[in-house]
């Protein structure tokens, strides 16, 4: 993520910030990617902290126009989890608009969100994440840090984050634009990660039964990622995502090269250093992956496939 600046006094401003140090109330304009000083907020500026501009004439942003449901306000401590989902997902969209996908000048469809919590007013609900043509469903309730530790501890994997999820399920959506879209993509991609048409119920059922003997790490970025070719999808595409942010962050910061020989890899040394800087503070690896040469093959054709926006974003 860019690093931005107060219109007025110039200072920094995150990404997250609804007002500057110097008490100007700014606004994140997708389009321009921009903090702007002059803009319509958008309507859930107060109810959850959206500090993006107003999109059209709906008066929600980019980002919050494409939420259909959001969780039941009314309940106790969901207002704190839709808040902490939507800041998750702005991220995650601001990322996707700079390579291209959402834009302004993209007319392509964008995928709609179910955003639920397990906490209703008529008791625990059981909401399961996923995509399915085009909609979204994210569990807030994993916006609750304590419970997305003890997720990702039960699920023993070594990364779990609200990013992450948004990140996993926006690539499925990006794989029926893509196959739509290019023509080709679905043969080149079918070379690369397997027969995405092979039957995937009985896929997952295969793979929930089945012990992680580690034999998947030869090929795939995550154990999840072995279970069908549309996981292994999600689950590089959000690792290029991961990535591509990662650098971007750097390179706001001045940490690094303004223009790597090879993105992909500088971005996978930024991700060991801020390993090491974790550990200084006790803390856990921020990139706790191993990218063996096929994921890295994997990797490259993502890259390719997801930047649209004409930067390089890989070797
Ligand atoms: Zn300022
Ligand atoms: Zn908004
Ligand atoms: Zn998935």
């Amino acid at each position: 993520m860019r690093v931005y600046h107060c219109p007025k006094c110039r200072n920094r401003v995150w990404f997250n910030n609804c007002t500057c140090t110097c008490g100007l109330m700014v606004g994140y304009d997708p389009d321009a990617d921009a903090m702007v000083s002059e803009f319509t907020p958008c309507t859930n500026r107060d109810a959850i902290g959206c500090n993006w501009t107003a999109d059209g004439d709906s008066g929600f942003c980019r980002s919050c126009s494409m939420t259909r449901t959001h969780p039941d306000m009314a309940v106790d401590g969901n207002a704190e989890l839709w808040t902490r989902a939507e800041a998750a997902k702005r991220w995650v969209i601001a990322n996707l608009v700079a390579l291209g996908w959402f834009g302004r000048n993209d007319a392509g469809d964008r995928p709609v969100f179910k955003l639920l919590s397990e906490t209703t007013r008529d008791g625990p609900a059981r909401t399961v994440m996923g995509h399915a043509d085009g909609l979204i469903t994210i569990n807030v309730s994993e916006a609750d840090p304590a419970e997305i530790v003890a997720r990702r501890e039960r699920m023993e994997e070594p990364y779990r984050t609200m990013i992450g999820h948004f990140r996993h399920e926006i690539a499925h959506f990006l794989f029926l634009r893509l196959a739509a879209e290019n023509e080709g993509f679905e043969v080149a991609f079918r070379v690369m990660f397997g027969d995405e048409r092979e039957d995937y119920g009985g896929a997952l059922k295969r793979h929930y039964a089945a012990e992680d003997d580690g034999g998947w790490r030869d090929a795939h970025i995550s154990h999840y990622a072995s279970a069908h070719p549309h996981e292994d999808w999600a689950e590089t595409a959000a690792h290029v995502m991961h990535l591509t942010d990662l650098l971007d962050s750097a390179q706001a910061l001045g940490f690094t090269n303004e223009t790597p020989p090879d993105n992909l890899a500088a971005a996978m040394d930024i991700g060991l250093a801020v390993n090491h800087l974790n550990r200084s503070m006790g803390m856990e690896d921020a990139y706790p992956f191993v990218v063996t040469e096929v994921v890295r093959q994997k990797l490259d054709f993502a890259a390719e496939a997801l930047d649209r926006s004409g930067r390089q974003v890989q070797s």
